[in-house]
């Protein structure tokens, strides 16, 4: 019989910590929580088990500290998640950038902590807070297995002809400049999802998985397998995003900059002023640009329109990537409830097979739903994403040999 083991899985940013304290292989959360302004003067940490809600409010000067406040929140008497830290078994790290080093998730040792490191270069924001998360949790729990789980491993299947830019070879060699996309865990746990819920095999069926967040990424999924996706090098490359300009002409930057502006001024606009945000003028937030289109703002309609007609693309050239496509997949944020996207996205793809039902598309919010036609080509499918649990799930898999 399967052992049950408790998995605590870790998110680790720049000023905050989400945690998620998850039974395998029942798959069941048993409480999650929140550390952020981490190095501020106030901290704060929330934590949810089964309704019942607890917070700490005190300064928490660095990931240490916020580490061990989990750990206090976990095993709270009252309202925490276990009697004691040694109920649980292992941990499972989110980590942002494997380079091309590693295609799946592995047990954190040495040598996985220097690939992390030589990372850093291409992702400076995300990587060393992720190793941060790493350090102390090895230290305040030195005898648990620990798992890092990149967001770039699912998409290491992808061909040269998909990772690679048009440009001198030279700047891969040296550089490391190529394709590597981001949100790889989720589309591989949604795919997943896909394939269980359509009760289809992986060896014949292929896959487009659309994660409409903040952050927003489409991957082409071919038997299994991620051939290609629209993040690039960085998060900046593809779709439209709630901040993030998404793919445009690189020669604009040389232009901005050869009006004045710095590089950092140019980055710091595509990245936080510009996509759903920027066009509208209103909000980064889908619900908010929504209400304004609603209300006659033409602005935020017409980045609506945007959005939508880049994610119409992508969905397009993907069908031209893979041979045929059985199930598109909405995913995030935006594509788990925002009936209203789904619904623009998918009219006029009906040349391409994809037919929604638009009476069952209307109401359904962060949950598993086929919001298809039963007589359309490709099934379309609602699947509420769960970084966390595909986190736990590598975790029981690697250091349990589940
Ligand atoms: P992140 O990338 O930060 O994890 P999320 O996946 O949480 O983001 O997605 C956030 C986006 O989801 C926001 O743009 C938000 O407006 C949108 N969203 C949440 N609920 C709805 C809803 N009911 N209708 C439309 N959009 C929604």
């Amino acid at each position: 019989m399967e052992k049950d083991k408790i998995i605590l899985v870790l998110n680790c940013g720049s000023s905050s910590l989400k945690y998620d304290v998850i039974k395998m292989p029942s798959r069941e959360s048993l409480g999650k929580g929140i550390v952020e302004r981490i190095g501020n003067e106030k901290g704060i940490l929330e934590q949810k088990v089964k309704g019942q809600k607890y917070k700490i409010e005190e300064k928490i000067e660095d990931h240490k500290k916020a580490l061990e406040l989990v750990i206090k929140a976990i095993t709270d008497k009252d309202t925490g998640i276990v009697k004691n830290i040694s109920e649980i078994n292992g941990i499972g790290h989110r980590v942002v950038h494997g380079g091309d080093k590693y295609a799946s998730s592995v047990i954190i040792d040495d040598t996985v902590i220097k690939a992390i490191e030589e990372c850093i270069d291409i992702a400076p924001l995300h990587n060393p807070p992720n190793l941060t998360g790493i350090r102390v949790a090895k230290e305040l729990m030195p005898n648990l297995p620990q798992v890092a789980v990149f967001d770039t491993a699912f998409h290491q299947t992808m061909p040269p002809h998909a990772f690679l830019y048009g440009i001198p070879r030279k700047m891969y060699e040296d550089y490391k400049i190529r394709r590597y996309g981001f949100h790889g865990t989720s589309h591989r746990y949604v795919s997943a999802r896909a394939l269980e819920i359509c009760k289809r095999d992986v060896s014949n069926t292929n896959i487009i998985t659309c994660h409409l967040g903040n952050g927003a990424s489409i991957t082409a999924i071919e038997k299994g397998k991620s051939i290609d996706t629209s993040m690039g090098f960085t998060p900046l490359e593809g779709l439209m995003m709630g901040t993030r300009s998404g793919s445009l002409d690189p020669a604009i930057l040389g232009y901005l900059m050869n009006k004045g502006m710095s590089i950092e001024e140019v980055m710091n606009i595509l990245n936080k002023k510009s996509g759903l945000l920027g066009l509208s003028g209103i909000s980064n937030d889908m619900r908010d640009v929504e209400a304004a289109a609603e209300a006659g703002n033409k602005d935020a309609k017409e980045a609506l329109d945007i959005f939508t007609y880049r994610i119409k693309r992508y969905i397009g050239s993907y069908c031209a990537a893979l041979d045929k496509v059985d199930i598109l997949v909405f995913t995030g944020g935006i594509g788990e409830n925002g009936w209203e996207s789904r619904e623009a996205i998918c009219k006029g793809l009906e040349n391409l097979g994809i037919m929604i039902n638009y009476e069952v598309n209307k109401g359904i919010r962060s949950k598993e739903t086929i919001i298809s036609h039963p007589y359309s080509p490709v099934t379309i499918l609602v699947v509420p994403t769960n970084e966390e649990l595909q986190i736990a799930i590598d975790v029981y898999d690697l250091a349990f040999g589940a």
